[in-house]
């Protein structure tokens, strides 16, 4: 099964493609993370990718198409990913399809997170996470959580991209490109809106309704 969770920044779908993918033995696949590892390698590419992201702008469909190509072609995730973060782009959604057909996989899910502006911008200023575990919390919603957490409190950090100025330009950018790609995708059959206002576990159960159809 290969699963594709759309939303906004801030929507939650890292959060449920997490605690999905250990319930059905699926792979999460971030493009922001692959994205960030790239950073971390200090690369010339990973410069311009850190240098972008930063300010809250998309990378380059040709970078994120290739970093997803490798993922798709590699056995050990065949029918087995979660797609979170990608596509986000209409390029993105086609490119996603050639490359699926040319591994003979398809897409059988698509969950798409909706959440209001207000809540969005409450969780991104609020997210803390866990370099160690990858754990998102937030600071100001779940307190208790990032207080006992269980690798310790020097692991927790805040994203470099989410502050006001870069949360204006990634909501931005997700109106003009990404909501085209709901569009692509919103007639076809497996396509499920869920409220993404609801508490994390509420919508992990409804997913899960969906996943066990
Ligand atoms: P995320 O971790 O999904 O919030 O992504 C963080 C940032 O990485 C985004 O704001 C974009 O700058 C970049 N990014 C992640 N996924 C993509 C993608 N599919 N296409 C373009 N840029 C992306």
């Amino acid at each position: 099964m290969n699963v594709i969770i759309l939303g906004s920044p801030g929507s939650g779908k890292g959060t449920q493609a997490q605690i999905i993918s250990k319930k059905f033995n699926l792979i999460q696949v971030s493009t922001g993370d692959l994205l960030r590892d790239e950073i971390k390698k200090n690369t010339e590419i990973g410069k311009k990718i850190e240098e972008i992201i930063s300010k809250g702008d998309f990378a380059s469909d040709d970078i994120v198409n290739k970093l997803l190509k490798n993922v798709v072609k590699s056995p050990e995730f065949r029918n087995r990913i979660i797609f979170d973060g990608y596509p986000r782009t209409v390029n993105q959604a086609e490119n996603l399809e050639l490359l699926l057909n040319e591994n003979n996989q398809s897409i059988n899910c698509i969950l798409f997170l909706s959440v209001s502006r207000e809540i969005i911008e409450k969780r991104i200023l609020g997210r803390i996470v866990c370099g160690k575990c990858n754990k998102t919390m937030n600071e100001y919603i779940d307190k208790n959580e990032v207080d006992a957490h269980n690798c310790g409190k020097s692991y927790l950090v805040k994203r470099k991209d989410d502050n006001k100025e870069a949360i204006t330009t990634r909501l931005d950018e997700y109106i003009k490109k990404t909501k085209p790609v709901l569009e692509f995708y919103s007639s076809r059959t497996y396509f499920h809106k869920i409220d993404g206002s609801e508490k994390i576990h509420v919508i992990t159960s409804k997913i899960e309704q969906i996943l066990n159809l």
